[in-house]
């Protein structure tokens, strides 16, 4: 059995691909400082795999502390989700995003490399292709023109990922970029649920439909796409959970850096996820178009075809699953919701 160090595992993503893993037998090693997330996330993880798991709080930034887990754990392998990703506070906060996203991920790598540890993936995002690709995004493209310090902190971490790799051949590493990842697991006790006013398209969605805002702005209605409204790759969180599963089982063939984008390949614009929405949920979404929101594109999607080909995964639910999980998860964390 291998026993696997997953960083950020409270969170939305690291919630879903533990669930994946212990259901694959794996062994399950959450580190996480509940910053963006609470502990009974754990135990919902517990309630939907009836399985057990370490779990230490712990920030990555307290090298200490980190250190702790790797003496008392043999670990074969990290995923590493832990970061803050809100673009906007990114712009206001670019030392607190530089310091806690690459200093934390600098001292993993210090204690993967003590305690001769050397395999990892890590939560990249579509974000390091930039503005000037043409899409869709293939894995081979030039990298780092990102707009943002969030996206800048991600091409960071790649590049140094890139050049560990490159210095000590033992290591195996895979880069991750992620598209838009929305949904929530089908028993609705994980799922992605952002204090305040959210700034992600489908959150805020969600909380249209549960009355506490009175509608959506869609950013752009002139852009040149299908319908004017902004396009993405939106991708089921239980796709990607199995993603990374994946990405585990082929980390261990060889060592080197391997990069994969993990989205659909299929672009939606912001008025056919609105329609998909109500149509799933029953629930009108009233909505005004709003004027472009800056440092938006207007449309990008994955070429998702190396994932499919080399790691032998495929995203397999629709937009229609996405919406539907998403308004289930909200559902239960919120019961007197104009849905039920
Ligand atoms: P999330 O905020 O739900 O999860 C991140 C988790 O990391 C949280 O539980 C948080 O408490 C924890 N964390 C943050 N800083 C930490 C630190 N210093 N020490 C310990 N724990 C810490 O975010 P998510 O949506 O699950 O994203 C996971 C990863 O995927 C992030 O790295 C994110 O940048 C990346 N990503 C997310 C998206 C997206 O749209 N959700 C897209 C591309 C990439
Ligand atoms: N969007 C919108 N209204 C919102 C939030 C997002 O119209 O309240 C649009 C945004 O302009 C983009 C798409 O929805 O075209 C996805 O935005 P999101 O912030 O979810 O993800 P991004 O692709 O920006 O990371």
């Amino acid at each position: 059995m291998k026993h696997i160090l997953v960083t950020g595992g409270a969170g939305f993503i690291g919630s879903h691909t533990c669930v994946e893993l212990l259901q694959n037998d794996y062994s399950v090693i959450i580190v996480d400082n509940f910053i963006n997330s609470s502990p009974e996330v754990l135990d919902s993880i517990h309630r939907i795999t009836k399985k057990d798991f370490a779990f230490y709080q712990c920030d990555l930034l307290d090298e200490d502390n980190l250190s702790r887990v790797f003496q008392e754990h043999s670990i074969d392998a990290i995923i590493h989700f832990a970061g803050l990703k809100a673009v906007g506070e990114s712009v206001r906060q670019p030392i607190r995003y530089y310091f806690n996203n690459v200093s934390g991920t600098l001292n993993l790598l210090r204690q993967m490399e003590q305690h001769g540890v050397n395999r990892l993936v890590f939560s990249s995002s579509a974000t390091v292709y930039g503005e000037n690709n043409p899409i869709p995004y293939r894995e081979d493209m030039p990298t780092g023109q990102t707009t943002n310090p969030y996206g800048t902190t991600k091409a960071m971490i790649e590049q140094i990922l890139q050049d560990q790799c490159k210095c000590n051949s033992q290591w195996g590493v895979m880069l991750l970029r992620y598209f838009n990842p929305i949904g929530a697991h089908p028993s609705g006790l994980i799922g992605e649920n952002p204090n305040g006013i959210p700034n992600n398209l489908m959150p805020y969605i969600t909380q249209v439909a549960t009355g506490k805002l009175p509608y959506l702005n869609v950013f752009g209605n002139d852009y040149s796409t299908s319908d004017g409204t902004g396009v993405r790759d939106y991708i089921h969180v239980c796709d990607l959970a199995r993603g990374h599963v994946k990405a585990v089982e082929s980390l261990f063939d060889e060592g080197g850096t391997k990069i994969y984008n993990l989205g659909t390949g299929r672009g939606s614009s912001v008025l056919e996820v609105v329609k998909t929405f109500e149509q799933q949920s029953g629930v009108p979404i009233p909505y005004q178009f709003a004027p472009r929101r800056a440092g938006d594109l207007a449309e990008y999607y994955a070429d998702a075809s190396k994932a499919e080909r080399e790691l032998n995964w495929q995203a397999e639910y629709s937009l229609a699953d996405m919406c539907r999980d998403s308004w289930n998860f909200i559902q239960k964390q919120t019961p007197n919701t104009t849905g039920e």
